[in-house]
């Protein structure tokens, strides 16, 4: 007999289509591993059949039927069925605002930007890039009106919306701006009055075979199943929750600089704990049947982003963590590792600086960055600011939010890939995840009152229990902001975060 019931209907169809988009994962983590260069042609060709497949079964007219008869069997408005129901059709509602025409015109743009952005970058000169991000800008703004402006709000919003849903630029503001202020004064305070770190513990010789032996048993420790996903090596590093039971990480190593991988490796697999913590397998290992609808997702970027700078960030480069790590990395490194002492090393990964790269700044001045190009892009959106007073507004702004000025626009507005993308909104997500991760640090030390001592001993579990229960297991259930409150009591603040940079660097830095 076949279930004709709409919901599990949906179910089905939702986790069909996640299936192909797991084919479509395989194919493009292969491609960033192990694929030979010849085959990129081919695989072009395998994954632009896979997205546009996926593209029909996801607009599809009988998909929006399917969602509208669920929607008419009055589910418990507070079920977790009815959640799930409402968040595809979102979904679906999104996909289907857009017409194909400037769908076309987007994806052709985006790729003709990247390549002028590529050279703009390399030789530092914005006026290559202007027409193309006047281009991009433009579309973005057609982009925000297909999806339309909710009430009261800006048309940035309804970019924003789709990366951290029902999150209004103003409401960032309303936290960024006494963040902005205090970090401000913090990375002043330190790098004008303080005394920097010695760096040389992090460069150390270390072989390749050592850091990755060092990366795995790391993430072993923090509670990564390494039976249910892989850490392997790429140019650019990241995390792919590829299907059921198969979570990819990847890193890259320089054996001169150890702590890039390490904190990258403990960073992306943040992100894999996440992703293996959502509900997509049952008991038994067989793909669960909420795998592939919004209950088996994650929430937002910026909750996915908590998860991986709370494991780098607030636990990789605590104390605590390195209390247990250091004899760890004394065996794989050797010698070298061992001449220096726990607290040197934490006290070298904790080193702060004024560097003008979003990418390489440090865990005081990252938030800085992020405000700036919110703010920027939020007034390119509205129109306050035109594309052709980019750069000096850009470097006008770095001075003010970090005291240094800008050398070149390589080095300023035309370091990120992003805008060549089309990506507005996204940024503000990196820092949301930050001051997400803070307070959610702040709700684990309360459940437990031992947790430093756990954590010197190598004990992490608490850690990730407390993220299983609070954040993995709901999947989409919750927005990010309702997912906040009830894990941690609190509407998000910028409160913890301030007060744990302040509590950690002000010592280190004697300031
Ligand atoms: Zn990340």
């Amino acid at each position: 007999m076949t279930d004709t019931n709409p919901y599990t209907l949906l179910c089905e169809r939702l986790g069909e289509i996640a299936t192909l988009g797991s084919v479509g994962a395989l194919v493009a983590w292969d491609q960033e591993t192990y694929m030979p260069s010849k085959g990129a042609p081919g695989r072009a060709k395998q994954a632009a059949a896979l997205a546009s497949l996926i593209h029909q079964k996801s607009t599809h007219r009988g998909l929006g039927e399917l969602i509208g008869e669920c929607e008419a069997l009055g589910l418990d408005e507070s079920s977790p069925e009815a959640a799930n129901v409402a968040r595809a059709r979102r979904d679906f509602d999104k996909r289907t605002k857009l017409p194909e025409s400037l769908v076309n015109e987007i994806a052709e743009t985006q790729s003709r930007a990247q390549h002028a952005w590529k050279s703009a970058r390399k030789n530092s000169d914005f006026k290559a890039f202007q027409p193309w991000l006047e281009k991009m800008v433009a579309l973005s703004r057609k982009k925000a009106e297909c999806f339309g402006v909710p009430e009261g709000g800006e048309l940035y919003d309804a970019l924003i919306d789709e990366y951290e849903p029902d999150v209004r630029a103003a409401e960032i503001e309303a936290v960024f701006t006494p963040l902005r202020d205090r970090l401000t004064t913090l990375v002043a305070r330190l790098l004008d009055k303080g005394t920097p770190p010695n760096e040389a513990p992090l460069r150390i010789e270390a072989a390749e075979a050592a850091q990755h032996a060092l990366g795995m048993e790391v993430i072993q420790a923090l509670g990564f199943d390494t039976e249910a996903g892989r850490l392997d090596i790429t140019t650019h590093p990241f995390c792919e929750g590829l299907a059921p039971g198969d979570t990819r990480l990847t890193t890259r190593y320089d054996t001169k600089f150890f702590a890039g991988a390490l904190f990258g490796t403990m960073h992306e697999c943040g992100h894999g704990l996440y992703e293996q913590g959502l509900p997509k397998i049952d008991s038994d290992g067989e793909p669960s049947a909420t795998f592939g609808t919004p209950l088996a997702e994650a929430v937002s970027l910026g909750i996915h982003e908590s998860q991986s700078r709370m494991w780098e960030n607030f636990l990789g480069r605590s104390r605590e963590f390195w209390t247990w790590a250091k004899p760890v990395a004394d065996r794989h490194f050797g010698q070298p590792m061992q001449a220096f002492s726990v607290d040197e090393v934490y006290r070298a990964v904790n080193r702060v600086e004024r560097s003008f790269i979003r990418v390489e700044a440090d865990e005081a001045t990252y938030n800085l960055h992020v405000m700036l190009r919110f703010e920027l892009e939020r007034a390119l959106i509205s129109g306050d600011l035109a594309v052709a007073d980019l750069p000096g507004v850009w470097n006008e702004t770095f001075e003010r939010f970090l005291g240094s000025k800008v050398d070149a626009d390589r080095n300023g507005c035309l370091q990120d890939v992003h805008w060549s993308f089309g990506l507005f909104g996204y940024f503000p997500t990196y820092t949301l995840g930050n001051l997400y991760a803070a307070q959610f640090w702040e709700a684990i030390r309360e459940k437990y009152p031992d947790l430093d001592e756990r954590l010197a001993a190598g004990d992490f579990t608490p850690v990730l229990a407390w993220n299983r229960e609070y954040i993995h297991r709901h999947g989409r259930r919750f927005g990010a902001a309702e997912l906040c409150e009830r894990a941690t009591g609190r509407p998000l603040s910028p409160d913890p975060l301030i007060k744990h940079l302040e509590r950690k660097f002000i010592p280190i830095y004697d300031a």
